[in-house]
């Protein structure tokens, strides 16, 4: 270790730059004031929430239980706010985030309406500079990226996309003022999760709706409901031994694996367990069904082929249901929407299915969509096109670490990083939900991973180091984890936002591994060990 500088940061704007005000961010600033360090975070939107501020598309809501999502951190933040559904839709999730930063006072330290776009760092001041679309500039003596997996809406690659006269939104940038749907022709491209949850809500609002698809995805009921005055009094008892169990579970949910083999029981007892998940609420039938759907193909077929059955009893034209029947993909190995009557949407007059495998769109025009089959004419055009995930928000800012390196550059093969916290060569700078971190139930990864940025610049501070970075043989050790975690999942064998891929993306048509697929548990004991043993894993400086 070489002798360190002062730990002061005085000539710095802040000890910390947080860029995201999400759930990441907001948890973050809160944790970082503890420590009485200055704080800024930035953020692109006018308002705190992260997703729930973007995603204000008709219909978004939990796929995680309301109460396994909010925070955890605060007793008294928990005994105060009430969830009225099992899945809360999005306003509330955004009231919710608010009111997380009323009580917490959270505001004063976030700038709104700040979008990055370049982090440098100086290897003379230890510190970074980030500067605004506005050009203004910032620096501070460590970065904390809170900018999301899922928060960099991709449209699709449509001749003549922006010649439509109509109205067109993509989901994940909705406007604030209500949309009103009443006797418009709309056109919504994508059966992704966001794609299902709106298609479901608008049905039957609209005059009619036309339903482009491209790659039908294996859905499953929800089965949401309102919580009743006894269940909110029996969930605010039950939040310790709720989030203990969390935090036991392989992804942070309240499901995770069943421990028995889909052919280790009979094949009316394996109907029986199908049914029954089938009946409940949320993922259970994604994370609590046998350990091997998602890695044996006999297994996972058995489910797949349990509920294209299913499709088939609830989509009454078979002719619809057979291509609402997913053929690339079994069940699971794509993120599973959850969803509330969907497939019955295709019973209504009102509603077509167009296939573009099919009948291909040829481009957008100024009155609608022309196919290969014929031109439809349509009000509002809605792209449920989903996002470039997990490595996009980093590919939108120009990270320059020490010696001027790209991070674009570093990552061009796929993500390389340390604990999925930290990268080589970019010293003091911490990743919130960046790649090859546990995700799952995200609050509840939030949370740790937090604390143990908060840890490790605690540690910092008070050792009096300016400089802590990953080493290469750090970062090449846990990429090489990561990676081989990854193997023999199906879900890396398909095409997908999980897998790096994004059609609407220039470069992003090679599968890479951004996602840690081990357990929750095991990659907090691993962090956690770091943390014990003083960091020195890491260079420190
Ligand atoms: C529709 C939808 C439903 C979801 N449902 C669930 C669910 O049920 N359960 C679950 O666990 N997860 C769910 N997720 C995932 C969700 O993203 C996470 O749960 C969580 O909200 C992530 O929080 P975050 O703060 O890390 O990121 P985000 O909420 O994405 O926040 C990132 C913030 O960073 C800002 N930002 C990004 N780049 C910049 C920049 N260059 N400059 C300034 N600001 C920037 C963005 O504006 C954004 O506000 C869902 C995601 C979507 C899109």
């Amino acid at each position: 270790m070489t002798a360190s500088p002062p730990s002061q940061t005085t000539g710095l704007d802040f000890d910390v730059v947080v860029i995201g005000a999400g759930l990441s961010g907001m948890y973050q600033l809160y944790r970082l004031r503890e420590l009485g360090l200055r704080v800024r975070v930035f953020e692109a939107g006018t308002e705190v929430g992260g997703t729930w501020y973007w995603n204000r598309y008709p219909g978004a809501r939990f796929d995680s239980e309301s109460y396994s999502y909010g925070y955890s951190f605060s007793k008294e933040l928990l005994e105060e706010w009430e969830w009225s559904e099992h899945f809360a839709g999005q306003p509330e999730t955004l009231r919710y985030c608010k009111y997380v930063a009323d009580k917490f006072d959270l505001r004063r330290d976030i700038q709104f309406s700040s979008r990055i776009t370049a982090a440098i760092y100086g290897e003379e001041a230890r510190s970074w500079t980030i500067t605004l679309e506005d050009g203004s500039r910032f620096s501070a003596r460590f970065l904390v990226t809170a900018i999301g997996p899922l928060s960099t809406p991709t449209l699709p690659r449509i001749e003549g996309r922006d010649s439509f006269e109509g109205r067109s939104f993509h989901t994940a940038r909705w406007p604030k003022e209500k949309v009103d749907f009443a006797g418009q022709r709309v056109a919504v491209i994508g059966t992704g999760a966001t794609g299902v949850q709106t298609i479901q809500t608008i049905a039957s609002e609209v005059g009619h709706l036309i339903v482009f698809q491209r790659t039908p995805n294996w859905c499953a009921p929800l089965h949401n409901g309102k919580i009743d005055a006894e269940t909110q009094a029996r969930i605010k008892a039950g939040y310790p031994e709720m989030f203990a169990r969390c935090q036991e579970t392989f992804a942070c949910f309240l499901h995770t694996p069943d421990p028995r083999g889909a052919f280790e029981v009979t094949d009316e007892e394996r109907e029986a367990f199908y049914e029954k998940l089938y009946g409940e609420r949320g993922f259970g039938i994604w994370q609590g069904n046998f350990k091997d759907i998602l890695i044996d193909r006999k297994a996972n077929a058995t489910i797949s082929e349990f509920v294209a059955r299913k499709i088939r009893e609830r989509v009454k034209n078979q002719a619809v249901a057979e291509k609402l029947i997913p053929r690339n993909h079994g069940f699971g190995t794509r993120r599973l929407p959850l969803e509330t009557f969907y497939y019955e949407v295709y019973n209504r007059d009102n509603v077509e299915l167009v296939d573009i495998n099919e009948t291909p769109i040829a481009r957008i025009t100024p009155k609608g969509i022309r196919t290969s089959a014929k031109e439809y004419q349509f009000d509002i055009i809605i792209f449920a096109t989903g996002f470039d995930a997990i490595t996009g928000a980093f590919d939108r800012i120009d990270f320059r670490g020490a010696g001027g390196v790209l991070l674009k550059d570093k990552w061009r093969s796929g993500p390389e990083t340390y604990l999925g916290l930290m990268v080589h060569r970019f010293p003091n700078m911490l990743m919130l939900m960046g790649p090859h971190t546990a995700l799952g139930n995200i609050p509840r990864s939030i949370e740790y991973s937090v604390d143990w940025v908060t840890g490790l610049i605690r540690f910092a501070r008070a050792k009096g180091l300016t400089r802590v970075e990953a080493t290469e043989a750090g970062v090449a050790a846990w990429t090489d984890h990561v990676k081989a975690l990854g193997v023999g999942l199906l879900s890396n064998e398909v095409d997908s936002w999980m897998t790096g891929i994004n059609r609407n993306v220039d470069g992003k048509t090679r599968r890479i591994v951004a996602r840690y697929t081990g357990s929750a548990p095991a990659y907090r004991a691993r962090c956690d060990e770091v943390a014990a043993k003083g960091y020195d894993e890491l260079r420190l400086g």
